[in-house]
């Protein structure tokens, strides 16, 4: 694919409701092909910018994306990278939150916009909320300021409001309002103008060349922690197979049980070298380890704090780390620390 006008947009098609019609045999909700979106927005033609399309075959409902989806979407960056100013994602809203968050760790020194965008409603419907979204979407990563990208990261952009990607989690599936970005201020806000939070976007240093991080290890598990959990199911995930990390859904500040069988079974995992990260059930806010007598012992078994990480992000990294460091220790090193701006 090659630049035509000034500034080129690729729309890389992956799939999700915006694309989507309704089976007649099934009646169930089905994507299709990128000439059905764009039939539907003609206004695309009335940008002066060069756009062109790049469709995933099959188009996929968005639980059917897996980290070799993430692997194919950096690599079509990857190969258009120098010919495109910007790059904007259809993708469904189900798993959004976890592409963008595992191409924000793939894409090392990432100097252009990646926008990830979807919708509600299918793009054939009256009230669809897809039009805007892909309009606005392809407007913000062509936005340039002096000759560089005005938001050269991962994003979702969705219902007038632009979020880091790895700062974002799904809270809606009925509102249009789908997204929010419980713990990192929003990057640009659409009303009549689109307001972009220059303070808040990262930038990445000059001339660095484009990393692209393709190895993924899947050997990990989420254990949502609830009231009266049993020791059966806190084994039966433990002892799986394979099992290299661990993140705990915790209560409040990172908070869980104290009962010695609890504590006990996750030395003994920590002891064959797993690693256990220690990520909040709430919505906002932060791990804080030792604020309460229930996280300081888990604190000193080596249970990692995810800090203010969303769910989303923790999985993405955790898979990210496990299939590229050379060593546990690096993993860990590593969890505690920002690398695409996941954490505070
Ligand atoms: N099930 C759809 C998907 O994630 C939902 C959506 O796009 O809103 O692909």
């Amino acid at each position: 694919m090659k630049k035509k006008n000034d500034i080129s947009i690729l729309i890389i098609y992956t799939g999700g409701t915006i694309g989507m019609v309704q089976d007649l045999k099934t009646g169930s909700l089905i994507p299709i092909d990128f000439k059905h979106i764009t039939d539907h927005v003609p206004e695309l033609s009335k940008f002066g910018y060069d756009l062109q399309s790049f469709s995933f075959d099959p188009v996929k409902d968005s639980s059917n994306i897996d980290p070799d989806v993430w692997v194919s979407m950096a690599e079509i960056i990857e190969k258009n990278y120098d010919d495109f100013d910007g790059f904007v994602v259809l993708h469904g809203t189900d798993t959004m939150a976890y592409s963008a968050s595992a191409l924000s760790f793939m894409l090392e020194n990432l100097s252009k916009p990646v926008i990830f965008t979807g919708s509600q409603l299918p793009i054939g419907l009256l009230r669809t909320d897809g039009r805007e979204n892909l309009i606005t979407a392809i407007e913000i990563a062509a936005a340039k300021d002096k000759g560089s990208a005005l938001v050269p990261e991962v994003c979702i952009f969705f219902d007038n409001e632009l979020t880091q990607g790895n700062r974002t989690t799904k809270l809606s599936a009925e509102h249009f309002d789908a997204f929010s970005s419980p713990n990192y201020p929003s990057l640009a806000e659409v009303g009549l103008h689109i307001k972009y939070n220059i303070n808040h976007i990262r930038y990445p240093a000059r001339n660095k060349k484009l990393i692209v991080h393709k190895t993924f290890d899947n050997n990990v598990a989420i254990l949502k922690l609830f009231p009266g959990i049993n020791r059966n199911l806190v084994r039966a995930v433990i002892s799986t197979k394979g099992l290299k990390g661990l993140i705990i859904e915790t209560f409040g500040s990172g908070n869980a049980p104290t009962y010695k069988w609890f504590l006990d079974d996750l030395k003994s995992f920590i002891r064959k070298g797993g690693i256990i990260y220690n990520v909040t059930q709430c919505h906002g806010g932060s791990v804080e380890m030792g604020l309460y007598e229930t996280s300081r012992e888990m604190r000193a078994l080596g249970v990692i704090s995810g800090r203010d990480i969303t769910s989303e992000a923790s999985v993405t990294k955790l898979m990210h780390l496990l299939g590229s460091c050379s060593s546990r220790e690096e993993v860990i090193r590593c969890l505690d620390k920002p690398m695409a701006g996941e954490i505070t």
